[in-house]
């Protein structure tokens, strides 16, 4: 087994947009989309707070607001491809989501990668108002800082991929990271000098990860049928990967 694994956000990162600010704005308008963010960038509230507030707003059944994200939220068609090299690679690749397990294995399975492994949290869906059941006790709802440092503890080196403010803490605890351009992560890292690589979709992680300049990557033929890449590849990434500055 390689021993390099892979943790990936999703929000935003695989997908052009964030759930919830889609959900809250579909349900009740921009203006209170605006309104839960509130104290999230002076450390007032934590994403947990605006999360659960977000939920409150949606009063439907699970299957329509799935439906609705389908429509409205674009996954990168760059990212099950990444998937499949990994996997061709051996390189685990787990998703960390503060968001809610349901819709990311949704989103997943979608794409052909429904056997990615899952850490998010799970929903209520009254229609009241939704109710997130978050895994731990911590601000961002799912602490994907502790699941990196564990990774490592056990003796990976990691990678982390991300875009936001749940991801701040993961992504400096990961031996090389990845944040979106243009979203607080990159504005994150920058600012406090972190070594890191912008990206604006996996192939650019891809290429990163697997295709350094002036070498051909032997992975190519991204089957869509089949969800794999049509030629063999070497089983580790050693050529490629470097860590990055702790
Ligand atoms: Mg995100």
């Amino acid at each position: 087994m390689s021993a390099w694994t892979v943790f990936v956000d999703f929000d935003g990162t695989i997908t052009d947009v964030d759930t919830f600010d889609v959900l809250v704005r579909h349900f009740a308008g921009p203006q209170a989309w605006a309104q839960t963010e509130i104290g999230l960038d002076d450390g007032t509230t934590s994403l947990r707070d605006v999360l659960q507030r977000q939920a409150s707003y949606v009063r439907a059944p699970y299957d329509d607001v799935a439906a609705l994200l389908r429509r409205e939220v674009t996954v990168d068609p760059s990212f099950a491809p990444f998937v499949a090299e990994c996997r061709l690679r051996r390189i685990p690749i787990t998703v960390l989501s503060s968001g809610i397990a349901p819709i990311v294995a949704d989103r997943l399975a979608r794409i052909g990668c429904g056997d990615v492994p899952i850490i998010a949290n799970d929903v209520d869906t009254r229609l009241t108002g939704w109710t997130i059941r978050f895994r731990d006790a911590v601000g961002n709802g799912t602490d994907k800082a502790a699941i990196v440092r564990t990774a490592r503890a056990a003796g990976r080196a990691t990678v982390f991929v991300g875009d936001g403010r749940s991801d701040y803490a993961a992504a400096l605890e990961a031996d090389r990271r990845f944040a979106k351009s243009g979203h607080n992560l990159q504005r994150f890292l920058s600012a406090r000098g972190s070594a890191y690589e912008a990206f604006a979709s996996f192939a650019d992680v891809r290429a990163a990860l697997f295709a350094p300049p002036g070498v051909t990557t032997e992975c190519t033929g991204y089957d869509l049928a089949t969800s794999r890449l049509a030629r063999s590849c070497p089983e580790d990434m050693s050529l490629r990967i470097a860590i990055g500055d702790p």
